[in-house]
């Protein structure tokens, strides 16, 4: 059994592995970056989606698995600042999958597709225990690339549209969530069908000075950490600012405001992106929602609610013990 983390293990592929071709930024940002000499850059990403694990085949729409799986690549390729181009499809395939499966999995990957052309270029077929589904995208940047170290001193952090939607989806889904919710099927619609945010990364970066980003796969306040991290900063977060559906969730979360937050500050999967910016970001109406959320400063992590200040081994415990 491996007893590292995931992080630990990435970090040590990553020392095993320097790169010395100065054409390269590979490991530790949402994909890779290629400069071929006077060609465009070329941005490179792969996830991987396993049964039991991403999902329950039993249980899974595979249409909507299918849209999920390029969804989330995708997601990465905008958090660099570009747009997908070309995608390579690797499938495992078990006992357990039938022919429908599959036909619902590749309606799925071509219906993301008229939202964002890009071409399958090729993939893998292997035999497996366990089926999944692994991709890897090809993109290039609308213009730099941006890396999850750019942020600076005095960046506003800002997220686009509304977080905790995905966390609060899965939980309905498990039966463990603590309240009726007004709209749930909005919440499942977000879990399974994100939105890869490539219309907004083209606005901000032809429009504003965007110093970093990165795309919320792990939780808000993890992916934020990367960037601070990578960045070499702190940042103060206002956690009330956390742009929770507060009006699909209904009138429960004036009551129990912070059980939802804790989905906004922890809740994985959302695929909404963080930028950090000295701008005041303005947007035109046909743009997602972002809000501004805190400030890159000092270097740790100040989390505040409602002005008051609470430790990061405070919050392990739980936001909703405040
Ligand atoms: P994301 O959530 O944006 O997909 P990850 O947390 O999966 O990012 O990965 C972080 C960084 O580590 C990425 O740059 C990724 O390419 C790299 N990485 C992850 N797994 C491996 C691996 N097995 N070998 C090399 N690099 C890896
Ligand atoms: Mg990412």
């Amino acid at each position: 059994m491996v007893k590292i983390s995931e992080f630990e293990l990435i970090e040590k592929i990553n020392r095993a592995f320097p790169n010395h071709d100065k054409n390269v930024i590979g490991i530790g940002d949402d994909a890779a970056v290629i400069s071929i000499p006077d060609k465009k850059k070329e941005l490179i990403t792969t996830d991987t989606m396993i049964n039991g694990v991403h999902f329950l085949s039993e249980k899974a729409d595979f249409e909507k698995l299918g849209f999920k799986s390029m969804a989330v690549n995708i997601s990465d390729i905008a958090a660099m600042g570009g747009y997908p181009l070309y995608a390579l499809l690797t499938l495992g395939i078990s006992d357990k999958i039938n022919d429908s499966q599959i036909d619902g999995l590749l309606r799925g990957i071509n219906n993301i597709r008229n939202e964002f052309p890009f071409e399958l270029i090729g993939g893998d077929i292997v035999k497996s225990d366990v089926f999944f589904i692994s991709i890897t995208m090809i993109g290039e940047p609308f213009k730099n690339p941006i890396m999850r170290s750019g942020a600076k001193e005095n960046d506003f952090i800002y997220v686009s549209g509304t977080i905790g939607d995905s966390g609060i989806g899965l939980a309905i889904e498990k039966e463990i969530i603590k309240y009726d919710i007004l709209t749930p099927a909005f919440f499942l619609e977000r879990h399974y069908k994100p939105s890869p945010r490539v219309d907004l990364i083209e606005y901000l970066t032809k429009n504003h000075s965007i110093h970093s980003c990165i795309d919320i796969s792990d939780g808000l306040l993890q992916d934020l950490g990367h960037i601070s991290e990578m960045s070499g900063i702190g940042f103060e977060l206002e956690i009330e600012k956390i742009p929770i559906s507060r009006d699909k969730i209904g009138s429960l979360v004036l009551s129990d405001e912070r059980y939802f937050l804790e989905f906004g500050l922890s809740g994985g999967e959302d695929y909404e992106l963080i930028f950090t910016s000295p701008e005041a970001v303005a947007l035109p109406k046909a743009m997602p929602l972002v809000t501004q959320i805190g400030r890159m400063t000092g270097n740790s992590a100040v989390l505040r609610y409602k002005g008051k200040e609470i430790s990061p081994k405070e919050l392990k415990k739980g936001f909703t013990h405040f």
